[in-house]
């Protein structure tokens, strides 16, 4: 049986895989939220597990289930909490449910975590998280590490010039934008619809927040910039920058034998 996710393994092979001493685990984190009339719920959580998935096949990892809510969207990186079809969590259970995954796996033998985040709002509590499972793992006796990153951190200048060749205008008005619409026209076409994807200018976002929201302050589309301009080759420029960057920085961090690891 061999699949890089943990949930299509069975516990057996789980075991053998865990008595690797390089034995590391993925766990992808994203969100259910609108993403404009073009783009599925879980636009978020879709694209940390498929990157998760690439990461751990390069690396000879293992994924966990994906972390299916996030926190709440924010109007200034998600379009708004107040916008239906967007289910999220508090920032308490976003980093109790990580603080409990995470030392379930450690517990279990895991000393190589990781956290690749596809949800901007979600980063500080899983932060919160990891830094609480980590304490209290290493206060038991256990040597576990944790990493955390966001995938569009590791998109470098260089692909971002081909693939806004008009300017880069900033990964907070990402939402709904090229990169995850051309993520999803790679990673998951069929559930990408560009006749319904609608052109309008970039949301102009004043640099406060505002309770209650006001939903006049951000595009009807539900998108942060137009996806206008979204294509599978763009994101097949972005996969390969984020893959090769995540892969990368886990393997730098964690000494890990370039593909030595497998699930038998
Ligand atoms: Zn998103
Ligand atoms: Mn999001």
């Amino acid at each position: 049986m061999r699949s890089v996710f943990l949930e299509e393994i069975d516990a057996e092979s789980y075991a053998n895989y865990l008595a690797q001493s390089h034995a590391t685990v993925i766990i992808p984190a994203g969100a259910t939220e609108q993403h404009g009339p073009h783009m599925p719920l879980g636009v978020d959580a879709m694209l940390s597990r498929a990157i998760a998935g690439a990461v751990a096949t390069r690396l000879g990892a293992l994924v966990a289930p994906t972390l299916a809510y996030g926190y709440k969207s924010q109007p200034r990186s998600g379009g708004g909490n107040h916008r239906i079809g967007t289910t999220s969590l508090s920032g308490a259970t976003v980093t109790g449910q990580v603080e409990d995954i995470s030392r379930s796996f450690m517990g279990q033998g895991f000393n190589n975590v990781v956290i690749l985040n596809g949800h901007f709002e979600n980063y500080q509590f899983i932060y919160e998280g990891l830094e609480i499972a980590v304490g209290r793992a290493r206060e038991s006796g256990s040597e576990a590490r944790a990493m955390l990153l966001s995938y569009w951190d590791f998109v470098d200048e260089g692909t971002l010039e081909r693939v806004f060749p008009d300017g880069f205008l900033g990964w907070d008005i990402e939402h709904g934008g090229v990169l995850e619409t051309s993520l999803m026209l790679l990673l998951h076409p069929e559930k990408v619809d560009m006749s319904r994807a609608l052109s309008h200018p970039p949301a102009q976002l004043k640099p406060y927040d505002i309770f209650p929201e006001d939903p006049a302050r951000t595009p009807d589309s539900g998108c942060l910039s137009s996806p206008v301009g979204a294509s599978a080759e763009r994101g097949q420029l972005l996969l390969d920058a984020v893959v090769n960057g995540v892969a990368r920085a886990i393997e730098a961090e964690y000494s890990l034998p370039v593909a030595a690891l497998e699930v038998k």
